[in-house]
């Protein structure tokens, strides 16, 4: 795999999802079996997967699995949640202690660790020390919204290999100089995206929307970029990405990427239960059939223009909005969203389009 690319599998079950993905990146290539590989969950907090906070499981054992399957016995989960809360029961609460007892996997609460001095720059940062012990990082964020930096996915995830009093610090030096400088002295392998529901506004999830996806790559700048216009984000919205680049972490040029979906046609149904902020959004929509992959960019989208004062002033009335799989064929009048809708008058293009994509497009009505 190489570092411009990013592989995309669409689906509602990431342990499939995962082994697909891994069976096409093939990480074991030239790595010793006795390699120690470190796999870094977002157990922000004690709130299962399905709130939109923290990685699945079942993504995490997919990877177990695959790895095992070929020879690897040495995997570590390695986590520490925010400050005041107990990483521990962030473990239990999200089957990470049950994952790791049944395939023997060391569990690593990182709050215990001990902690080494690096330096970068004209930074000296705390970091802890076994994230730098293991042979092979993979970094397993989840696809959500944050309320500070706006986006939280691969670069931000790495906050939970420091110590509390470093979280506490780099709040204090404003969040994005510290999280990119560092991706600069801790680099992961893979970064695997666990963008199956991920929250619409916070870290700690409540509104999870789900996206329907497992994103991969190795350039966790280039991923950030990506997630960013999924969330319907320029990648100027989220400055550590730019910064990190800056740093040579990585590219952030989505037009040098080379974006590789290999199921494009199982993108799935989207859910019946939403959250009541995610429900005043889809007021606005009329839904037939829609995958949840473009549904939930059109959430993130109608979030960012009402975040940013434009949704009143577009002026939508009830369903106005038309989206999913129900539409193809239909003619006529409307604004629709995704290549399902390119009959009606004003379609957005893409299956499904990013966040971004839809914002833009709808925006552009606003200064006509
Ligand atoms: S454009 Fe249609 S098929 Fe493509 S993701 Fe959207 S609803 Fe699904």
């Amino acid at each position: 795999m190489q570092r411009n690319q990013l592989m995309v599998v669409y689906g509602d079950d990431p342990y499939t999802m995962v082994e697909m993905l891994l069976q096409k990146i093939k990480p074991e290539e030239g790595l010793p079996r006795t390699a120690k590989i470190g796999l870094k969950p977002n157990l922000v907090l004690d709130k299962p997967a399905s709130s939109g906070a923290t990685t699945h499981p079942e993504l995490v054992e997919g990877i177990i699995k695959y790895f095992q399957a070929r020879g690897y016995h040495d995997l570590r989960i390695m986590e520490s949640s925010w400050v005041g809360a107990q990483t521990e029961r962030a473990f239990q609460v999200c089957g990470y202690q049950e994952l790791a007892a049944r395939y023997k996997v060391q569990l690593i609460d990182l709050k215990r660790d001990r902690t080494v001095t690096k330096r970068v720059g004209t930074f000296a940062l705390e970091v802890c020390a076994s994230p730098l012990e293991v042979d092979y990082l993979i970094n397993l964020p989840v696809l959500k919204a944050h309320c500070q930096t706006e986006l939280t996915c691969a670069l931000k995830n790495l906050k939970g290999f420091i110590p509390d009093a470093e979280k506490r610090r780099y709040h204090r030096m404003g969040l994005h100089q510290p999280i990119a400088h560092l991706a600069a002295v801790l680099p992961t392998h893979l970064t695997i995206v666990d963008g199956i529901c991920g929250d619409l506004t916070f870290e700690e999830g409540g509104n999870p929307v789900p996206m329907g996806r497992v994103i991969a790559g190795r350039d966790p700048v280039l991923i950030d970029a990506y997630a960013a216009a999924l969330l319907g984000l320029a990648a100027e919205e989220v400055p550590y990405i730019g910064i990190a680049a800056g740093l040579g972490v990585g590219a952030d040029d989505l037009a040098k990427a080379e974006i590789i979906e290999f199921n494009p046609e199982a993108k799935p149904a989207q859910p019946f239960r939403w959250s009541r902020r995610v429900q005043s959004l889809a007021r606005y929509v009329d839904e037939r059939e829609a995958c949840s992959a473009c549904y939930g960019s059109l959430i993130h989208a109608l979030h960012r223009l009402e975040e940013e004062g434009e949704l009143n002033r577009l002026g939508l009335g009830e369903k106005a909005i038309k989206i999913g799989q129900g539409f193809r064929g239909v003619t006529g009048e409307g604004l629709g969203v995704g290549v399902c809708t390119r009959g009606l008058a004003s379609s957005v293009p893409g299956c499904p389009p990013t966040a971004r994509a839809i914002k833009e497009f709808l925006g552009k009505r606003n200064r006509k």
